[in-house]
């Protein structure tokens, strides 16, 4: 393609959100052969919602909340927010004065006030959050951090769990003073586009992963309705970017699409990384391009956009 060719391309790719930096990235495009996306905020809205909550230590519903809440109020995590949103509205939403137009500025001053003092809170990446309310340790996290921290989880609150997961829910679990205490069912819808995008791009010939720190069962649950039959799941933070490297190894051109921060050493050992969305400024300065609509859709574009630029001069 000339260079006129490839400023036309980057320009039509502007006016439909698809931002590409540089000519190289809109060449290696055409090729991608696998693609590679993250689950949450990605394939999914990322706006994650409580929808069950179950309490296993004879504990009431508000205190385990009140617990659960306090702990993660320190979390960036979009399951730390949909757990402090519906903690939120269980103990105030009856409390709230009709008007709306403060209700942010009211949430954080009722926040202040409510939310229990919290103790060397610390955030572990793919796993969840640690720290100390009253003297006691907490822990609100997957499996993992509460089987490494030699809690034991009673086998009706595994059955919960499983429950949960294959109705591709991500099932956060509390463990307080040593004690399994509760579970918070979560729930995050997949983008509307995601099925039909899934589909083109099989038609194109390009191969769809999904890749997550998310268990296995919630993963396999999410990509069996988005249309995607290879999953990576319960992959650490640092574990994405080999994921792409085991797609690379006989010489593919490999794409991730992904949005958080977990994503960007990913996103930067891809031939083509994508950060869709308002992506985190990390993700975006990791990729090649950013699609600013986040809308799936645009993956497909930036892939036709290559193909057609690239192809008038084979
Ligand atoms: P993803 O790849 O889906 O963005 P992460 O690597 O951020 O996932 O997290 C993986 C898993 O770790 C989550 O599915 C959840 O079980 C657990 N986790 C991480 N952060 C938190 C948190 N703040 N609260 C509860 N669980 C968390
Ligand atoms: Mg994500």
């Amino acid at each position: 393609a000339t260079p006129t060719a490839v400023m036309v391309a980057t320009g039509v790719g502007a006016n439909h959100g698809v931002l590409v930096k540089g000519g190289d990235a809109l060449e290696r495009a055409q090729n991608v052969k696998y693609i590679i996306f993250d689950k949450t905020g990605t394939l999914t809205q990322g706006k994650a919602t409580v929808t069950t909550t179950k309490v296993f230590s004879g504990m009431d519903i508000g205190d385990f909340l009140t617990l659960v809440a306090s702990a993660e109020a320190s979390s960036e995590h979009p399951l730390a927010k949909a757990i402090l949103d519906y903690a939120f509205h269980f103990h105030f939403f009856g409390k709230l004065s009709s008007s709306n137009d403060d209700l942010k500025k009211r949430k954080e001053d009722v926040f202040s006030q409510w939310l229990l003092e919290v103790a060397d809170f610390s955030a572990l990446p793919g796993k969840g959050v640690q720290c100390w309310i009253d003297g006691k340790k907490i822990l609100v996290g997957n499996r993992t951090l509460i089987s490494e921290n030699g809690v034991n989880i009673p086998e009706e609150a595994e059955n919960f769990l499983v429950d949960m997961e294959l109705n591709a829910k991500t099932g956060i679990l509390v463990a307080y003073d040593g004690d399994f205490i509760g579970l918070v069912g979560v729930t995050d819808p997949l983008k509307r586009e995601a099925a039909v995008v899934i589909e083109g791009l099989k038609k194109m010939g390009v191969y769809p992963v999904m890749v997550t720190g998310d268990n296995w069962r919630t993963a396999l649950a999410v990509a069996k309705e988005v249309g995607i039959e290879d999953v990576r799941a319960e992959v650490m933070p640092a574990g994405k970017a080999d994921v792409i490297r085991s797609f690379q190894k006989d010489g593919s051109v490999v794409a991730m699409v992904g949005d958080g921060i977990n994503d960007s050493p990913a996103l930067a050992a891809a031939d083509v990384g994508m950060a869709i969305g308002a992506g985190t400024d990390i993700a975006i300065e990791a990729a090649d391009y950013v699609l600013v609509r986040n809308n799936l859709e645009d993956v497909i574009t930036a892939i036709d956009l290559s193909r057609k630029t690239f192809s008038r001069i084979r």
